[in-house]
């Protein structure tokens, strides 16, 4: 056997593209599946640490977990797997997972929880469901795959893979888009009279890049974007050295 792979989602263990996911990879090594026993969608990074989790086992290689889908991947590998695996595969998400919108991300957030524990891991999302199934979306999921376990990944990186409905006209690398924050949130009354709010209504709009995986996806490619960990900006960290000096005098002087 080449190795194990864990396969994980957002959208539970019930979901239709988790299916497709792990289908997809059986010839690729030995799939487990360990995914949250219910939809976990834009639950992002979230991490259970105050209540004990719970593991059903389905079937042979098979669990579902009462906790989000990076619960899944940290008990997945430091806990029930057999040995350490190959790939960590999130997905197939029911719906787009683009741009700044990564961050919210609980498909995404399996996969960097995977590349944390220092896995080699991807995400895969698909644009929403069209009835058309996830064929298309598996094979390409299946490729990136086949190429990432035999090439590998630079450190603490991860690739995001989006693919549009139907099939796609080929594969793009691309970088993330950026959105628009422009949709106020929504402000009314509730029948006792308090106010309540809604936020993330309305179609999210992005900024005009056609490198970006917005743009592929939209104009009919499955997108790769190669995401990274390290959220330090060593540039800028070189520019903030100078507030050193001053933000120390400060804080002597006031706690003088
Ligand atoms: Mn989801």
């Amino acid at each position: 056997m080449p190795g194990v792979i864990l396969v994980t989602n957002d959208d539970g263990i019930h979901a239709a593209g988790l299916q497709a996911l792990a289908a997809a990879l059986e010839d690729l090594g030995e799939v487990y599946v360990v995914a949250p026993d219910r939809e976990q969608s834009a639950v992002g990074h979230a991490l259970t640490l105050h209540r004990p989790l719970r593991v059903d086992q389905l079937a042979e290689r098979r669990f579902a977990v009462n906790g989000t889908p990076s619960d899944c991947v940290n008990l997945g590998v430091l806990g029930l797997l057999p040995e350490a695996p190959v790939l960590v595969a999130s997905g197939i998400n029911h719906g787009a997972n683009l741009g700044d919108d990564v961050t919210y991300s609980g498909t995404v957030s399996a996969a960097m929880e995977g590349t944390l524990l220092g896995v080699a891991s991807m995400a895969v999302s698909r644009v929403d469901p069209d009835g058309s199934g996830f064929d298309r979306a598996a094979e390409v999921a299946r490729a990136v795959a086949a190429r990432l376990l035999v090439e590998g990944l630079p450190a603490q990186t991860l690739l995001n893979v989006n693919v549009p409905p139907g099939r796609p006209a080929g594969v793009r690398m691309t970088r993330l888009g950026r959105r628009v924050y422009s949709a106020k949130a929504v402000r009314e009354v509730d029948p006792r009279g308090r106010p309540y709010y809604w936020i993330g209504a309305g179609p999210p709009t992005w900024e005009e890049d056609e490198e970006s995986d917005i743009a592929a996806v939209h104009n009919g490619w499955a997108s790769v974007t190669p995401l990274h960990l390290d959220l330090t900006h060593h540039g800028a960290l070189r520019g903030l050295a100078s507030w050193e000096g001053g933000l120390n005098a400060l804080l002597k002087k006031r706690t003088r």
